[in-house]
C-alpha cells in the first residue's frame, strides 16, 4: 500500500509545529477554516493581500482573462494584459525607471536585478565590476542570488556554501545602533561603512541593494529616509547601480506608492512582487532606467538578456495586477492607508510604555514593537509561545523572533484592527 502524498509546509517544522489549518475560504480579513474557526489575516498572508482575500473585483477581471488568453510565452510575444500593466505602473513610477521585465515571485526579481546590474557593466566591457553591496539584518528571498544578498541568519546557514560572497555593511538599525549613536543626535554615520566600502572598491562593485526604508523579515526595521538618500548619493558619486528591493514596501505599504517616494530617491532598479496582483497569484517585476537597458541594446547577441521563467509575463497574473491598481483609482485605498497608521501610531504609543517592550516602530500600514528579550532574533523562545497564544485567539500574527508587527490587508476596519492590538497587549500582560 502506497502511503500518501503529504504536503511539506514552508517555515513548519514536522517534529515541533502543530499541523497546518485548513482554510476553506476567505474574505476580507477573514480565514475560515473547515473546523469553524474565523481568523483575522493581520500579516496579509506573507504581506501579499491589500484589498482582502477573495476580493470579487479581481476575481472576476482573473476569470474573464482565463476565458480569453491564460498565458503566451513572452519571448517574442506579448499581449494587452501586459501592455496595460505596463501603462498602469508608469503613471505610479519615477519618469526614469521605463523598463519593466517580468519574471515569477520577489525572489525572481531580486535574481533578475542582481544579474541586470552586473551584465550591465560586463557588457561595456566592465566585467571586473561584478560585486554586490547589501545590509546587515537585509532579506531578499529564498532562492541562491537572493539569499547571497541577504544577510546571515537561520534561514541561510545550511546554504553557506551555496552563497556568493557579498559585502556586508550596516543598517540604519537605530535601536541597535552599529556606531553606537542615538538618532535625535546622529548624523547617519552608520553610512560611513558603506562610504568607505565604495570609496576603495567602486572599480569592482556593480551594485548596492537595500530594503528601502524598511527591513522585513531582519525585523521590521524603519530606516530614516537620510540613510536611504545617503546610499542613493554614494552610489551615483561611485558609479554603482542602486538597487531598491520594494518587494514588500511597494504598493503603499510605507504610506505612499512606493517607500523610494517617501525618500525622493530614484533607484537604478526596482523590484516588486507580493501586493502587485493585490495578493492573488506570483508575479515579479524589475524596472529599471534606460541607462541599466542601454547596455543590453547592442548588434552582439551574447549582449542579449538571456533570463526568463516559463511563466514569465503570465496573463491571469497580469489581470489580477491591472484590477488591483484600477482599484487603487477607484476606491479611497490611501484614506484606509492613512487609518491604519493612525490607529498603529496610536496603539504603539501605549504599547511603548509597557516594560516588555523594548521599542516600537511604524511605517505606514506596517506597526512592530521589538520585545525585551535574552534570546532576541528570530529563533527566540517567544515566537512559538506568541503565535499560539494569537492563533488561540483567532488573529494570525507570525512574530518574527521576538518582533511582532502588525502587517494588515488595506480593507481592515478600524475595529477589527483595535482588536489584534487588544489580542497583543493581552499577550503582554498574560504570557511574558
Ligand atoms: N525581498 C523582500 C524585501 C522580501 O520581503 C521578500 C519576501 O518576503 C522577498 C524579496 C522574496 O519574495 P518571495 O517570497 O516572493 O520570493
Amino acid at each position: 500500500m502506497s502511503l500518501p502524498l503529504r504536503i511539506w509546509h514552508p517555515f513548519t517544522n514536522s517534529a515541533m509545529d502543530l499541523p497546518p489549518l485548513q482554510v476553506e475560504k476567505a474574505e476580507g480579513v477573514y480565514l475560515h477554516t473547515r473546523d469553524g474557526r474565523k481568523i483575522l489575516d493581520a500579516i496579509s498572508s506573507w504581506w501579499v493581500n491589500l484589498h482582502g482575500h477573495a476580493n470579487p473585483r479581481i476575481a472576476a477581471a482573473i476569470a474573464e482573462q482565463a476565458r480569453k488568453l491564460e498565458h503566451v510565452i513572452l519571448a517574442g510575444f506579448t499581449h494587452d494584459a501586459a501592455e496595460e500593466l505596463a501603462e498602469r505602473l508608469k503613471k505610479w513610477l519615477a519618469p526614469e525607471l521605463n523598463h519593466l521585465f517580468f519574471s515569477d515571485d520577489g525572489s525572481t526579481a531580486v535574481e533578475v536585478a542582481l544579474k541586470m546590474a552586473v551584465q550591465h557593466f560586463s557588457n561595456q566591457q566592465r566585467a571586473e565590476k561584478r560585486e554586490i553591496a547589501a545590509l546587515e539584518h537585509g532579506y531578499h528571498g529564498d532562492t541562491a542570488g537572493a539569499m547571497s544578498v541577504s544577510d546571515d541568519s537561520p534561514f541561510t546557514e545550511p546554504f553557506r556554501s551555496m552563497r556568493y560572497p557579498a559585502h556586508r555593511v550596516h543598517s540604519a538599525y537605530c535601536y541597535r545602533c552599529p556606531v553606537g549613536l542615538k538618532r535625535e543626535t546622529c548624523h547617519i554615520e552608520c553610512a560611513e561603512q558603506l562610504e568607505s566600502l565604495l570609496t576603495e572598491r567602486s572599480e569592482k562593485i556593480a551594485a548596492v541593494i537595500v530594503e528601502p526604508l524598511l527591513q522585513g523579515a531582519g525585523g521590521m526595521i524603519v530606516h530614516p529616509a537620510e540613510f536611504l538618500q545617503r546610499v542613493r548619493a554614494l552610489c551615483t558619486k561611485h558609479d554603482v547601480l542602486l538597487i531598491a528591493d520594494e518587494v514588500l514596501t511597494g504598493f503603499g505599504r510605507t504610506g505612499k506608492m512606493f517607500a523610494c517616494d517617501l525618500a525622493g530617491v530614484v533607484p537604478d532598479l526596482m523590484c516588486l512582487s507580493k501586493g502587485i496582483t493585490g495578493g492573488f497569484l506570483p508575479m515579479g517585476v524589475t524596472l529599471c532606467t534606460d541607462r541599466v537597458q542601454a547596455a543590453f541594446h547592442s548588434e552582439n547577441r551574447r549582449h542579449t538578456f538571456y533570463h526568463g521563467h516559463s511563466y514569465t509575463g503570465n496573463a491571469l497574473a497580469c489581470a489580477a495586477a491591472n484590477a488591483s491598481l484600477q482599484i487603487f483609482d477607484d476606491e479611497p485605498v490611501f484614506d484606509c492607508i492613512a487609518t491604519i497608521a493612525r490607529i498603529h501610531s496610536e496603539r504603539l504609543s501605549q504599547l511603548r510604555e509597557l516594560h516588555q517592550v523594548g521599542e516600537t516602530r511604524q511605517i505606514g500600514t506596517v506597526g512592530a514593537m521589538e520585545l525585551r528579550a535574552e534570546d532576541a532574533g528570530y529563533l527566540s523562545a517567544m515566537r512559538p509561545k506568541l503565535y499560539q497564544f494569537f492563533l488561540e485567539r483567532e488573529v494570525l500574527l507570525r512574530p518574527l523572533g521576538n518582533v511582532v508587527y502588525v502587517l494588515p490587508p488595506y480593507v481592515i476596519t478600524p475595529d477589527e484592527l483595535h482588536r489584534v492590538y487588544d489580542v497583543i497587549v493581552e499577550a503582554m500582560q498574560t504570557l511574558l
